[in-house]
């Protein structure tokens, strides 16, 4: 899985950010990025159970961005 964030889109809500913290952050000018761009399915979330698998909070978070600001390759491995 690849995840990329259209920056031009990006409102700054912090949602996603909120929900996967091991995978969004929100940079200096309030705009989501990606810390960890390719992640593989099942790959444990060492905090809390709210993204106890990662894949599935990225995927939620992707569903929930009010702009549908982050795009999901599930293709690339
Ligand atoms: S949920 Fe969408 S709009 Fe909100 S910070 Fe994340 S990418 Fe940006």
């Amino acid at each position: 899985m690849k995840i990329q964030i259209d920056q031009d889109r990006c409102v700054g809500c912090g949602r996603c950010t909120e929900m996967c913290a091991s995978v969004f952050k929100l940079n200096e000018e309030g705009k989501a990025v990606v810390i960890k761009e390719k992640i593989t399915e099942c790959e444990n979330e060492p905090q809390g159970e709210e993204c106890a698998i990662v894949s599935e909070a990225v995927k939620k978070a992707a569903d929930e961005c009010i702009v549908e600001a982050i795009d999901i390759d599930m293709e690339i491995k």
